[in-house]
């Protein structure tokens, strides 16, 4: 291994620049690292450069550990995007600058300039100043002067970003080719998609200071694990549906899960990616033929020249409960927008315009990786809303999954207030912004506008203020509460003030059997936050030996199944008025959380005619999590 960085995390006062980077570059590879701007990637090489220090971590080149060497002692060869030729130098003295300084003798230096020039396609040009060359002529001279002592690693930042295009396609045949010839290690930084695909042996996308994949170019436009990078390289198109048996439901549309793909847990959001060249599109009544998974009925949003490609904007019918991630949805459209790419000679067989009715279709499909539990937090401005966030915050944080902090503004006008709140709420937790942490607000009617988030982003548990006495958005708390709970079919944590912490969870099973869904949802959290679960029963009565017998059984079933998840349990019983007996347990073993199944209507028999839920969640001071 060339380049090995452990760990390499990097702070900018309280803003996290690069965050515990792991990562190897083998000997002789163009590595490629891609990010949009602002992403960390200069920050990085600057400290394998050695021209800044990491907070943590480490970083080997050729197994040396040269973490806190100066860069002079490290042996990289470095190219920035502006020019880094010295102005008042020739191209020669330019080349020759880093061997002076080692003292290498005039002849050697001599043979090595002109080696060099020759190497980079400026023969001949040695006696020029910088400003008698073109942009990629000085780009070449800076290459050949970092290259000049024969450097261990070559590091490049964005160096083709100030040239033209067609400078710049010259300039990456040249370095690729200069690079396999001397063989040496190199890491280069872009922001530019096509510029990785082109030079890279492997890539590795950055994101907020996080590396999140790497891979073969092929490989990640292929086979991403990520919505990130599934979105980023390629227009791709991401849905989310949910396992079903072998099968990923999508709407009315259900697609065989793909032999390759890792297990997924029934009921669990998957996601699944395509590329537009992978979407057939048929005019005509005529369903797509075999070995094309239909995907059913479309329209034609628009169609783009695009030279010998043509895009396809389509927008598919039966795909309800399908969230497109990547393209998003536009404004005014209702169906499940895909974007598809067709060769220009299928385009002029089978022409297709705006409007046209089609048959939609993909030829194969990659699913992502599971990405964890989904929190969405919900702010509406009480101060119950904001304990919900603090809580919920500390929720996502220990899940690991995304989180997105949500406000719905009535109005368009109201939207930058609602950002600006939304800021505060993360910088009371010192939350910093990443992958895994994002904010939105929407605009229009509160429940309709968080069910739809919800719903779209599979989102497992959503976060709601708790009752507030004398509040006018009690009511409409209520509402959305239930419908969450019914429609997205999403666990509701309710909030009335946060806990530092999630160290004890109190799973309460009344009245007859305990939930699985609320033990497996109450041992999902309990795992991630790394907390213990009491599982409490309460029978309101004495119950016969057969029942007390059944209901043991399934208490240590659950207590096993929280066992399996890795988490400690233990299980507590009690005889009396359900709801009393679950205020006085809350209270008494200081829990931090309470799950509790949700009633399932009057009638319903699973939980009998006790609605144990409303009361205790008006008189317990404890987070509630109601699951479906
Ligand atoms: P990229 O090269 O991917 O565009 P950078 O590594 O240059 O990103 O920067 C990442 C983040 O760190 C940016 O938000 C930038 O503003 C910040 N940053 C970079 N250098 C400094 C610095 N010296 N002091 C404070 N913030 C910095
Ligand atoms: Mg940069």
């Amino acid at each position: 291994m060339s380049i090995v960085l452990s760990d390499v995390t990097k702070r900018f006062g309280d803003s996290l620049v690069v965050s515990r980077v792991s990562l190897e570059v083998r000997d002789g590879e163009l590595f490629v690292l891609l990010g949009s701007s602002g992403s960390g990637k200069s920050t990085l090489l600057r400290m394998v450069a050695g021209l800044l220090l990491p907070d943590s971590g480490r970083i080997e080149l050729h197994g040396r550990d040269v973490t806190y060497l100066p860069p002079q002692q490290r042996g990289t060869g470095l190219v920035f995007q502006n020019y880094s030729v010295f102005r008042h130098m020739t191209v020669a003295q330019n080349i020759e600058f880093g061997l002076r300084i080692r003292r290498t003798p005039a002849l050697r230096r001599k043979a090595r300039r002109e080696e060099l020039l020759d190497l980079v396609g400026l023969s001949g040009m040695g006696s020029r100043y910088p400003d008698q060359l073109s942009g990629g002529q000085q780009q070449r001279v800076a290459l050949a002067r970092a290259l000049a002592y024969e450097p261990a690693v070559l590091l490049l930042d964005e160096p083709f970003g100030a040239l033209d295009v067609q400078t710049r396609s010259q300039m990456r045949e040249a370095l690729k080719d200069i690079q396999r010839r001397l063989g040496v290690t190199a890491v280069l930084v872009t922001h530019d998609q096509d510029e990785a695909f082109e030079l890279a042996d492997r890539i590795g996308v950055i994101d907020h200071g996080h590396l999140l994949e790497v891979g073969a170019p092929d490989d990640l436009y292929f086979h991403p694990q990520s919505e990130f990078v599934a979105g980023f390289l390629g227009g791709g198109n991401v849905l989310a549906g949910r396992a079903e048996g072998r099968f990923i439901r999508l709407g009315s549309v259900a697609l065989p899960i793909p032999e390759a793909a890792t297990e997924q847990e029934e009921g669990a959001p998957v996601r699944i990616v395509f590329r537009p060249e992978f979407v057939v599109v048929k005019a005509g009544a005529s369903a797509p033929k075999d070995g094309v998974h239909s995907l059913g009925r479309g329209r034609v949003v628009r169609r783009t020249f695009a030279g010998a490609l043509e895009r396809v904007r389509l927008e598919v019918q039966g795909l309800q409960g399908a969230r497109p991630v990547t393209p998003p949805l536009e404004y005014g459209q209702r169906g499940t927008p895909i974007e598809a790419t067709r060769p220009a000679s299928a385009s002029e067989r089978e022409p297709l315009k705006a409007e046209d009715d089609v048959w939609v279709g993909i030829r194969s499909f990659h699913v992502l990786a599971p990405s964890g539990l989904k929190v969405l937090i919900h702010v509406d401005g009480s101060a119950v809303a904001d304990e919900g966030a603090m809580l919920g915050l500390l929720l996502g944080q220990a899940a690991g999954g995304p989180t997105t902090l949500l406000a719905v503004a009535e109005e368009s006008q109201q939207v930058e207030e609602w950002q600006r709140r939304l800021e505060e709420i993360l910088k009371r937790v010192g939350a910093a912004r990443s992958p895994w942490l994002q904010s939105r607000v929407r605009i229009g009617k509160t429940v309709p506008e968080v069910l739809a988030e919800a719903q779209e982003g599979f989102y497992e548990i959503v976060v709601v203020g708790g009752p507030a006495r004398g509040d006018r958005r009690n009511a409409l708390r209520e509402e959305l509460s239930s419908r969450l709970l019914a429609q997205a079919q999403a666990a509701v944590l309710r909030v009335k003030r946060a806990r530092p912490q999630l160290k004890r969870l109190l799973v309460c099973t009344a009245g007859g059997e305990p939930g699985k869904r609320d033990v497996v949802m109450g041992g999902r959290v309990a795992r991630r936050a790394g907390a213990v679960v009491t599982l409490f029963h309460v029978d309101r009565e004495p119950v016969s030996p057969e029942e007390d017998v059944r209901v043991k059984r399934h208490l240590e079933q659950g207590a096993a199944m929280l066992s399996a998840l890795g988490v400690q349990a233990e299980i507590r019983s009690a005889r009396g008025p359900v709801i009393e007996k679950i205020l006085d347990e809350s209270a008494a073993g200081d829990y931090d959380l309470i799950v509790l199944g949700a009633p399932t209507g009057p009638g319903s028999g699973r939980y009998g005619e006790i609605d144990h839920m409303a009361p205790v969640l008006r008189e317990a001071d404890r987070p509630i999590l109601i699951v479906p």
